[in-house]
């Protein structure tokens, strides 16, 4: 479900992934045989990620810069969107625990990172995006029993996350797509997405290329 005010509501399957879809092998290591047929099947125009905000969107132009990801590798970076935890979480989780867990996925090299964007914790009063853990059923707008929901004001964007998929990669990549570019879900199946695909990917190499493009016009 997705509405105009920026507001979004996402299921399990968005957050996690969905069975229904065909495993996708790893990034890079998706063979030709693979990679031909579902590139042959992609609508006209190609897999990419669709943004509802024109681009840069709430992302902040910034000097290329070097940073090493969690993972150890030299990544350049020269657009920034700033972000903070909840003071408080559900579960029992601690604002340390969930600053842990969150910054070493978005510091991945496998993150947004990869399309040139550094998320960068700031102190909670400055941060455009807050993260949150919350009990389930999560109430989002109209929908009662989200999973994730994105909301807020541009310059305040308010990431909830049900507490069953802490620790997991892929919701977090999803929402920071509604977060900064109010991007929206994908249902086509040749492309699988972060922003609707199989269970646990990364941003796949269309969803790279596509919020390059994006973060950069
Ligand atoms: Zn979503």
């Amino acid at each position: 479900m997705e509405e105009e005010n920026g507001l979004f509501a996402c299921g399990l399957d968005e957050l996690i992934g969905s069975d229904d879809w065909p495993e996708v092998p790893e990034v890079g290591a998706m063979e030709d045989s693979v990679a031909q047929p579902l590139m042959a099947a992609a609508p006209s125009g190609g897999c990419r990620i669709h943004f509802n905000l024109p681009g840069p969107g709430n992302l902040r132009k910034m000097p290329m810069t070097t940073v090493v990801s969690s993972d150890g590798f030299d990544m350049d970076v020269d657009r920034l969107y700033t972000w903070a935890p909840a003071p408080n979480h559900a579960g029992g989780l601690s604002v340390a625990e969930v600053e842990a867990s969150v910054s070493k996925i978005f510091r991945d090299s496998k993150s947004w990172m990869a399309a040139g964007i550094a998320l960068r914790r700031v102190p909670f009063e400055e941060a455009q995006c807050i993260v949150k853990y919350v009990a389930a059923p999560l109430e989002c707008g109209p929908v009662h029993n989200a999973a994730g929901c994105t909301s807020g004001l541009d310059s305040r964007r308010l990431i909830e996350m049900v507490v069953g998929v802490f620790g997991r990669h892929k919701g977090l990549m999803h929402e920071l797509i509604h977060a900064f570019g109010h991007g929206r879900h994908n249902t086509i199946e040749t492309c699988p997405s972060v922003m609707g695909g199989p269970k646990g990917i990364w941003p796949t190499p269309s969803d790279i290329a596509s919020t390059r493009k994006w973060a950069h016009s």
